[in-house]
């Protein structure tokens, strides 16, 4: 949990990414080894009761933090302009828990209504167990946002881009929101990553990552992670210490190995889907195409705003509703059916009928997700040949 504004703080992004590292051992290694040690030992017990008691930095416990997990977060607070973070085992961990660490019973989330099927849950179902209520803000009536904010609101919550509808909303209007009202302001930034996007720069109080998707890159393992303002994950830290949703120190290697490569990747995974979503946008198959570095997004002057780049998502409306979106699936040569996204692999899915079949028509509706909706993630495939599936396969789903 340390807060590395040393020598590093004045590096560009990929060296950070690359550069940060936690300290050599007596064996003088060049890529840090994984650290599978559940404790660590004491020099006397001194050092053992000023660690305990917060006097002093260092390793305890892998519950706590360890040397993988570590160097993953310091990573991390750099690439975000984070002062702090806490490493979790996924995603949700991480959104958990920034709820659940700073929150307490009566007090009100405003969250924007179209977010991560895992989180509305979360939201609707548990946290209302707690005493804790949360009201969904339409992301395309911004102005309604401020009415919604009641006495006991805490905090707002938004996933910009969100999955799999791409909305985007305006990062720096809701930090002004946020200040004014003196509100957290929790963005999960796992769409856009911190390559893209940096919402702390635009008065994010907290950003929230599933390092599952782009920040693995591969498709290999869970993780998640949660930086901000150091008091507030402070707390989030002391539940996690606590109830024990840790990062595993494998996960954290890989997790921290990969961010190395995280600029190059998110470059071409952005630079194959503009392609992809251009060349869509004018097949006579597709009704319609999201994609936040398209003229025709709604929210297009807000994405060039916040984003360097549109990211590796793109969504399609096929003409013919759930069962051409099913037969488009199904005539797929190369792309990968799967839930995952932000793999080297193309990912393709159909909300309509996976993620989101429980909702009825209606409900999908009202967050974005049309029965025709298709969700590619763009991989790191030769462009040509991710166009030569996604062709062949709107041709033979006719
Ligand atoms: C996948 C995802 C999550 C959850 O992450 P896990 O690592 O699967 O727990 C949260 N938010 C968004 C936007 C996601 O795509």
């Amino acid at each position: 949990m340390k807060s590395n504004q040393r020598y590093f703080s004045m590096k560009k992004f990929e060296t950070n990414a690359i550069r940060i590292q936690s300290e050599q051992s007596v064996n003088r290694e060049h890529s840090v080894p994984v650290y599978l040690t559940s404790s660590f030992t004491f020099e006397d017990a001194e050092q053992m009761r000023a660690m305990f008691a917060d006097e002093l930095d260092g390793n305890i416990y892998s519950r706590f933090v360890n040397p993988n997990s570590s160097e993953f977060i310091e990573k991390m607070c750099q690439l975000e302009g984070a002062e702090a973070g806490y490493a979790t085992a996924s995603g949700m961990a991480a959104i958990f828990a920034s709820f659940m660490g700073l929150l307490k019973s009566g007090d009100h989330i405003l969250s924007s209504s179209s977010i991560f099927g895992s989180t509305h849950t979360v939201l609707t179902k548990f946290l209302p167990k707690w005493g804790i209520t949360c009201t969904y803000a339409d992301v395309n009536k911004p102005e309604q946002w401020e009415g919604l904010i009641k006495e006991n609101t805490r905090m707002i919550f938004v996933e910009t881009p969100s999955n799999p509808g791409l909305d985007i909303i305006d990062l720096a209007w809701l930090g002004e929101l946020a200040a004014k009202h003196n509100l957290i302001l929790n963005v999960d930034n796992c769409f856009a990553t911190p390559f893209i996007q940096r919402p702390i720069e635009f008065g994010a109080h907290l950003v929230t990552h599933s390092g599952t998707k782009y920040l693995d890159g591969q498709g290999r393992v869970l993780g998640g992670i949660v930086l901000g303002k150091k008091e507030l994950i402070k707390e989030i830290h002391m539940f996690c210490r606590s109830t024990g949703p840790s990062l595993s120190p494998f996960n954290a290697w890989i997790l921290s190995k990969s961010l190395e490569t995280l600029a190059v990747r998110m470059e071409r995974h952005s630079d194959n889907a503009h392609k992809l979503a251009a060349l869509l946008e004018k097949h006579s198959e597709v009704l319609q195409v999201r994609y936040p570095f398209l003229i025709s997004h709604p929210q297009f002057d807000i994405a060039r705003k916040q984003m360097s780049l549109g990211g590796g998502i793109v969504s399609l409306e096929l003409k013919g509703g759930i069962e051409r979106g099913r037969k488009f699936l199904d005539a797929l040569k190369m792309c990968s059916l799967t839930a995952n996204l932000g793999d080297t692999r193309t990912i393709v899915t159909h909300p309509a009928s996976t993620t989101h079949a429980k909702l009825s028509e209606e409900e999908r509706l009202s967050v974005g997700i049309t029965p025709g909706m298709v969700r590619i993630s763009v991989g790191l495939e030769n462009i040509i040949d991710i166009i030569a599936d996604i062709e062949q396969a709107l041709e033979r789903s006719k």
